[in-house]
């Protein structure tokens, strides 16, 4: 048995996007610059699935690159802002402390090069409030960037709202919606959005392959030189087959936005209300304005890769959060800019759902998670001391 809840790292390529790559790899293998029948049907391909992109996010075909996928489109987009700030002295960015690392990462860089980046603090959980975006913008920022969801904790962020702000300031406002796209219902010119990064493989597309919407008018900096493709913007040859996967699988994910939210939101009520049980643990990120596939908890006197190799043996795959972050030491970002203390924010655990889940899989995780938060805190030392009374608990019980 294998129970794959770990959809927010990467999603299954559904079968509608593998059919649709197919042609494109086999009869229709042509480059879209060059001038014959075989190029010119692959081009074709090309300006559809920009025109159908665009259709999706509610902008013109002119206004999508495509990208290797979510990371490099957040990194054009703010390298991009950065460099037209810079060039009318304005050179202050606004972030938030919980970003993906293709955001803060890319940040830290600018702000080597003398760039001032203001993180705005994340509120306990997990919202940042169009009111803060407004108190921190200057006279020389030239860019807010925000999350549309968060990728560990789920929260979903007022984006329409805070773009409002920055339209009313008139400072490009990015979102990383990475999270957001395909399970949410996205309208770049109604939620004032000038930049959007969407990356197939988090909605049943496949890997290295993502969108950079920008509104006309700004202009992109490449992060590629190159040939002439994507306006210039991005050198290499497109990947049609990747690229036509993505398209579909787009429209299939949007088709289904609102059935598949009622589905999921129940599984993930579920989860919340069965682990909530669990003593001395707390649910990270909004009650409400949440993803309606995850659910994210933090438990007391646990370590988070023990739990998930527990899991794991189980036959339930699921991650302690940022699959970018697994493997390394430090206890997520995203959990100390909530304002969880280290030892709290090391007992993390992720689920992400998808449609192909299922009740009995919600029911099994539930009581297997029970189980093993219990073995493990059976084992612990650190436990030993806080049920008898040697150390505080710092969750509730
Ligand atoms: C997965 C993810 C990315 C990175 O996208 P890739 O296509 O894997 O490069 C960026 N931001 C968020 C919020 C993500 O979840």
């Amino acid at each position: 048995m294998q129970i794959y809840v770990d959809n927010a790292a990467t999603t299954r390529i559904s079968k509608t996007a593998i059919d649709a790559m197919l042609p494109y790899m086999d009869e229709i293998y042509g480059n879209p610059s060059s001038l014959h029948s075989v190029g010119q049907r692959a081009n074709e391909a090309l300006s559809d699935a920009r025109e159908r992109v665009a259709k999706l996010l509610g902008c013109e075909a002119r206004e999508i690159t495509f990208t290797s996928g979510g990371s490099e489109a957040d990194n054009q987009a703010i390298v991009s802002a950065a460099r037209l700030g810079e060039k009318k002295g304005k050179k202050h960015i606004i972030s938030t402390a919980f970003e993906h690392h293709a955001v803060l990462h890319t940040l830290n860089r600018l702000e080597k090069e003398g760039f001032e980046v203001t993180l705005l603090d994340v509120h306990e959980n997990g919202m940042i409030t169009p009111e803060q975006v407004e108190s921190a913008i200057r006279e020389d920022t030239c860019l807010v960037t925000i999350m549309y969801a968060n990728n560990e904790i789920g929260s979903v962020q007022p984006i329409k709202e805070i773009g409002g702000v920055c339209k009313k300031h008139g400072v490009i406002f990015h979102t990383d919606a990475v999270q957001a796209a395909g399970h949410l219902h996205i309208n770049v010119r109604e939620q004032n959005i000038d930049m959007l990064s969407l990356s197939a493989h988090k909605f049943h597309g496949p890997k290295g392959v993502g969108v950079l919407y920008t509104t006309k008018g700004i202009v992109l900096t490449n992060l590629i030189e190159g040939g002439a493709q994507e306006r210039g913007k991005r050198g290499g040859t497109e990947n049609i087959p990747a690229i036509m996967g993505m398209t579909v699988a787009l429209e299939e994910a949007i088709t289904k936005i609102d059935s598949n939210s009622l589905k999921l939101a129940k599984m993930r009520d579920k989860l919340i209300a069965g682990l909530s049980k669990i003593p001395h643990s707390i649910l990270n990120g909004d009650r409400y304005s949440r993803l309606a596939g995850n659910v994210h908890f933090c438990f007391e006197g646990i370590e988070g890769e023990s739990l998930l190799l527990l899991l794991d043996d189980k036959g339930i795959c699921a991650s302690s959060g940022s699959a970018c972050t697994s493997g390394s030491l430090d206890p997520s970002h995203v959990l100390l800019a909530i304002g969880r203390p280290h030892e709290i924010a090391h007992g993390s655990l992720r689920l992400t759902l998808s449609e192909e889940n299922t009740d009995e899989e919600v029911e099994y995780i539930i009581k297997s998670v029970k189980e093993v938060v219990e073995y493990l805190r059976g084992i612990s030392p650190i436990w030993n001391d806080m049920i008898n009374g040697r150390k505080p608990f710092v969750l509730k019980g």
